[in-house]
C-alpha cells in the first residue's frame, strides 16, 4: 500500500507543488489548509488531493485534524510542515501580537503537527519529518526578527528530534529555500522583488517544483542515512 503523506499549507504556493510532486511519487496525499476554502477546492478539483482545514498553531486541532485524515487515508508516514506566515516589521514598530502569530504558527506549529504523530511512527518504525525552514532563518533578515527566529529554531527542533528519532527509523530533516515565486513573496512591491533577485547569483526566482524536488528525495528510502541535516536551496544566495 502507498504511504501516506500529509503537506500543512498544501494547498497553495509551496506547499501545493509539494503535495503534487508526492501524489506523482506514488504517495497518497492529504493537504492541510487554513482558511482559503476557494484555492483548496480548486486544488481538490485539478488534482484529486484530499484537503483539510485547520491552523497548524492550535494543538487540539492539529490532533483531530490528523485524526480525520488518518481514519480516511491511513496512518501518516510522512510529515511536511511546511506552512507558514509572515508578520513582517521593523523590530521597534512589531507587535506581539504579530510576534506570537508567527511564533504560534512557524514554530509551535512543528510542535503541534509532529507531537501527535511522532508515536505511530515510533511503532511502527519509520518516519519522515520534514520542514520548511528558510534562508531567513539561517542568516537573519531585517523586519523579519519574529519570521527568523521561528525559522531558526525549526533548524533547532530538526536537529534534536533527529536524534531522538534515528534509532525508530524516523529521519528528520529540513529544508531552507530562498526566495521562491509563490504568493507570499509576489506580495513583495516589484522593485523591492528585483532587488532581492539581484542578490541571488543564479539570477532568478526559485520555482516551488525545485523545492518539492528535495522534499521526494527526503521523503524516499533512498534518504535514510540523511537525518538532521539542512538543506539550502537558494540559488546561491547565502551558502550555509
Ligand atoms: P503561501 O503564502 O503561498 O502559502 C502558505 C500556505 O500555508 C497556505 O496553504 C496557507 O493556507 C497555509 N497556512 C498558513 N497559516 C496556516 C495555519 N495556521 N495552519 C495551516 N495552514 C496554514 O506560502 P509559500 O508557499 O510561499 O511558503 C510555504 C512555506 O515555505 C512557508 O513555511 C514559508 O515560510 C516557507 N518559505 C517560503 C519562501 C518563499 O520565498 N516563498 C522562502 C523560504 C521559506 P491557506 O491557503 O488556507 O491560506
Amino acid at each position: 500500500m502507498a504511504r501516506v503523506a500529509l503537506v500543512t499549507g498544501g494547498s497553495r504556493g509551496i506547499g501545493a507543488a509539494i503535495s503534487k510532486a508526492l501524489k506523482d511519487a506514488g504517495y497518497t496525499v492529504a493537504a492541510n489548509y487554513a482558511g482559503n476554502d476557494e484555492a483548496a477546492a480548486k486544488f481538490t478539483a485539478e488534482t484529486g488531493i484530499q484537503t483539510y482545514k485547520w491552523s497548524v498553531a492550535d494543538y487540539e486541532a492539529c490532533k483531530a485534524g490528523i485524526a480525520a485524515v488518518e481514519a480516511d487515508l491511513g496512518p501518516v508516514d510522512i510529515l511536511v510542515n511546511n506552512a507558514g506566515i509572515t508578520r513582517d516589521a521593523m523590530f521597534h514598530r512589531m507587535t506581539p501580537e504579530q510576534w506570537r502569530e508567527v511564533l504560534d504558527t512557524n514554530l509551535s506549529g512543528l510542535f503541534n503537527m509532529t507531537h501527535p504523530l511522532w508515536p505511530g511512527m515510533r511503532e511502527r518504525k519509520f518516519g519522515r519529518v520534514i520542514s520548511i525552514s528558510s534562508i531567513n532563518g539561517q542568516k537573519g533578515q531585517m523586519g523579519q526578527a519574529n519570521y527568523s527566529a521561528a525559522k531558526a529554531g525549526d533548524i533547532g527542533f530538526t536537529k534534536a528530534l533527529a536524534q531522538e528519532g534515528a534509532r525508530a527509523g524516523i529521519t528528520v530533516n529540513a529544508i531552507c529555500p530562498g526566495y521562491i515565486a509563490t504568493d507570499m513573496v509576489m506580495a513583495v512591491p516589484e522593485k523591492v522583488r528585483e532587488s532581492i533577485i539581484a542578490q541571488i547569483p543564479v539570477g532568478r526566482l526559485g520555482e516551488p517544483e525545485e523545492i518539492a524536488r528535495c522534499v521526494v528525495f527526503l521523503a524516499s528510502d533512498d534518504s535514510g542515512f540523511i537525518t538532521g541535516s539542512t538543506l539550502t536551496s537558494n540559488g546561491g544566495q547565502y551558502l550555509a
